[in-house]
């Protein structure tokens, strides 16, 4: 069920009992402002998702609230993650959903990476 963005954050939400260590992850990468994990259901060959370490519920609140630092730490942390999995030579694809339209389905700002295969369109339609 996709989530209303405009909602406060939710101390409660999955991956922030990633981020706790209450549930398990495959980790990928860690740093002061980014955790990275392996998707639980991947869509692609390589699906990791990179999720700022702050209490953000999607980009939005993410690039309205977070400061400088946390913005330029996540977003180098991203990078980091996709040159770590060797995707930057052939290439990836990088999505965050936001919202209702956008289908996100967990209420802490995530970062999909996929890569490893050819990814197709860039949307299906329906
Ligand atoms: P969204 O639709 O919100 O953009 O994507 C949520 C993503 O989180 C989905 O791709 C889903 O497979 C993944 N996911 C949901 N629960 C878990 C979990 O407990 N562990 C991991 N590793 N991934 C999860």
């Amino acid at each position: 069920m996709p989530i209303d963005p405009t909602l406060p954050y939710n101390d409660e939400n999955i991956f922030a009992k990633i981020l706790r260590g209450e549930i398990p992850s495959n980790k990928v990468y860690e740093d002061d402002w980014a955790f990275a994990f392996e998707d639980i259901n991947p869509q692609a060959e390589i699906h990791t998702l990179v999720i700022p370490k702050g209490r953000y519920v999607s980009w939005d609140d993410f690039s309205a609230k977070a400061s400088n630092e946390e913005i330029g730490g996540f977003v180098r942390a991203v990078g980091e993650v996709a040159r770590m999995k060797g995707l930057v030579e052939p290439g990836f694809r990088m999505m965050a959903n936001i919202g209702a339209h956008g289908g996100q389905e967990v209420p802490h700002l995530h970062v999909h990476i996929f890569g490893g295969e050819p990814l197709g369109p860039m949307i299906c339609k329906k």
